[in-house]
């Protein structure tokens, strides 16, 4: 199949970076939102993961007439009751950073014992059309616990704190190789790539 181009509505470079990867080998190149500096900033006001990856999509795919890739991921910490959850960017406030954010979530779950450090990430997945209308949605998550320091380098966000229990390693210490494969990303492309491919397939007949 030739090479078919898609938007990814996302200005966060490690993510724009893991997509790609995940696209790449079935012909499908992504591009970022860097590459278009003149796009307005999404709000991202959504109460869920699928309501901003939804408006994200479609906000971008009507801007650049072109089809649009939303992702809207984050962390859902059961002893935090969700949270950081939509606000997981920007959970220690305006201007988060994630060494900020890391040691916010360090902090809040300091007293918490290691049974109850259980966590997940989720990443939903809409893509809109050049109309602006989401014509696919996938949704996936990955099991891992809160660990009390931060260990790694790899990864963005929450990785170094984020350990993959069967694995006894953070996504921060494991290869990106193996994020490719274990992350709720990769487990949201994993199904949304055949479908996809097949849509732009006929789309572009
Ligand atoms: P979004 O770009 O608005 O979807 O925000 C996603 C935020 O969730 C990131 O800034 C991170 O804080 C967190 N997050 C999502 N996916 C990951 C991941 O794969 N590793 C670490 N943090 C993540």
């Amino acid at each position: 199949m030739a090479e078919t181009q898609i938007v990814l509505a996302s200005r966060n470079r490690k993510k724009s970076e893991e997509v790609a990867r995940l696209l790449a080998p079935h012909g499908v190149s992504v591009r970022s939102l860097a590459e278009f500096p003149g796009v307005p900033e999404v709000v991202e006001d959504g109460a869920t993961f699928a309501e901003n990856a939804a408006k994200k999509a479609c906000q971008v795919a009507r801007h650049l007439r072109m089809w649009t890739i939303g992702e809207d991921s984050g962390l859902v910490v059961d002893a935090l009751g969700g949270r950081p959850g939509v606000y997981s960017a920007r959970y220690s406030g305006p201007g988060a950073t994630d060494e900020a954010n890391n040691a916010k979530l360090l902090q809040e779950l300091a007293d918490v014992p290691d049974e109850k450090r259980t966590a997940h990430y989720v990443c939903h997945v809409a893509v809109a059309d050049s109309e602006g209308e989401v014509r696919l949605r996938v949704e996936a998550t990955c099991n891992g616990r809160i660990l009390r320091e931060l260990r790694g380098t790899n990864g963005f966000g929450y990785d170094p704190c984020f350990l993959i229990p069967e694995y006894h390693r953070t996504f921060g210490e494991l290869s990106p190789v193996v994020k490719d494969v274990l992350s709720h990303r990769a487990r949201a492309f994993e199904r949304l790539v055949p479908r996809l491919v097949t849509l732009l397939r006929r789309e572009s007949r």
